[in-house]
């Protein structure tokens, strides 16, 4: 038996309704942007595996640190120990964030990473002995499967069984194109309305991703953050997806003139190597956990905390970041991508009539097609499109009625030209 059907007999994934789609590809190999199967064809990973291997597949200069780390020091407990993977970690992720962050928290995941900052905003409240309970999001956002997270997410049919045991969240729109006034006069409503009861607003910067690749005003979002430091509201910028270049800026936060207090990362931290997630907060929140009373501690941890493999392959990633030929590369994807785009947007192109709007920043791209009916995830064209796009030997799973690319930086022009090619010719069929 091949690995397809030996896993479709017991093993159940992530996001798959096993009723129809039973098989899985096997994947044997990793080399740069692409992946091979058992049966040795090839894929372009046009979504960097889920938005993780920025740098490529089994990158040989992340190998060979995670392998020297292997061999040094594989783990040791967190709490009352240290290592200096995770220290110089943290010392390097500080010198890239905001210079009002200055503590680093270490956890297994993107999920984590947001559950991390929602507790600390909580807790923080409770510490002062002021109850502050409620949490301020964008409409559209996702931040995750776990219980807090999913709260702050949109509502829809993937929390729909969980509604009832989901935390109280105000939803407020977030300023896409048309919409920044009124989404900093929905931010303006609901703190003058509750603003005593919340505790933070937590968002994408910038990019929605989940939702669609939707991009939202830079301007804007810096001005619900000063409303909300005004109001004593926490900001937590979730860049999990959004950290390390995708925006075209090593975060998306470096867009904007108003720094968050709290960010989280995740995916990209460990160039997709393996699970890490960080949140990072300013002295302001962990001053309020200081207290010779152990009751003010914040009491949570994970058994990989801070994990030295995953450290080393995160320091590995950084070393990666800093070179000027990843920040070329980055610079390429995204005039090809804009290239790309207004060719499709011209007069001339056949397929315009079948696109709804093309969205690009930094390297990430969206084409959002036209539908009659259904628009959500659920909608048929994205089956059909798969399978398109398999054939083709590349892999892509579109948002819903979105098309998009977040392709590891490493791509070259002719496999980006090879996937836009296979897409207007989707586009032609349909
Ligand atoms: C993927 C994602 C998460 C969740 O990360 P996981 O590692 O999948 O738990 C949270 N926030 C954003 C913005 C994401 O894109």
């Amino acid at each position: 038996m091949n690995l397809t059907q030996r896993d479709k007999r017991i093993i159940w994934h992530p996001y798959t309704q096993h009723r129809l789609n039973p098989d899985s590809i096997g994947i044997v190999k990793g080399k740069g942007t692409y992946v091979f199967d058992e049966h040795g064809k090839k894929y372009i990973d046009a979504l960097s595996s889920w938005w993780t291997c920025i740098h490529g597949h089994s990158h040989p200069y992340i190998a060979k640190k995670v392998s020297k780390q292997l061999k040094q020091l594989e783990h040791v407990i967190f709490a009352g120990f240290t290592h200096e993977p995770a220290v110089e970690l943290a010392e390097r992720l500080l010198k890239k964030f905001p210079k009002n962050q200055k503590r680093i928290f270490f956890s297994d995941n993107g999920s984590t990473a947001v559950e991390v900052a929602l507790k600390m905003s909580f807790q923080y409240w409770y510490n002062k002995g002021i109850p502050k309970t409620k949490v301020i999001a964008f409409k559209n956002d996702y931040h995750g499967d776990t219980f807090g997270a999913m709260a702050v997410s949109d509502r829809g049919a993937f929390s729909k069984p969980f509604e009832s045991h989901l935390f109280d969240v105000l939803f407020i729109d977030a300023p896409v194109k048309g919409k920044e006034k009124e989404s900093v006069i929905q931010l303006r409503y609901q703190i003058s309305n509750l603003g005593s009861q919340i505790s933070s607003f937590i968002f994408e910067p910038l990019v929605q991703g989940v939702a669609g690749m939707i991009v939202h005003n830079a301007e804007a979002l810096s001005e619900m953050i000063r409303i909300c430091r005004e109001n004593q509201i926490f900001t937590i910028a979730d860049e999990v997806f959004t950290g390390f270049g995708r925006t075209g800026k090593f975060f998306a936060t470096d867009h904007l003139t108003d720094k968050p207090d709290m960010m989280c990362l995740s995916k990209g931290l460990t160039g997709g190597t393996m699970a890490m997630g960080v949140t990072s907060c300013t002295d302001e929140v962990f001053d309020a956990f200081l207290s010779k009373d152990r009751i003010n501690t914040f009491f949570h941890g994970h058994s990989f905390t801070a994990n030295p493999v995953a450290c080393a392959a995160s320091l590995a990633s950084m070393d990666l970041m800093e070179q000027k030929e990843t920040w070329k590369r980055i610079r390429r994807i995204g005039n090809k991508h804009n290239k790309f785009k207004l060719k499709v947007e011209s007069q001339k192109s056949k397929v315009k009539g079948k696109i709804q709007e093309i969205r690009r920043m930094g390297t990430i791209l969206a084409i959002e097609l036209k539908t009659s009916g259904e628009t959500s995830y659920f909608n048929s064209i994205r089956d059909k499109a798969v399978k398109f796009f398999l054939d083709k030997g590349i892999l892509l799973r579109p948002l819903g009625n979105v098309i998009y690319l977040v392709p590891p930086y490493c791509i070259t022009d002719k496999d980006l030209d090879y996937i836009y090619d296979s897409i207007l010719e989707f586009l032609n069929l349909l």
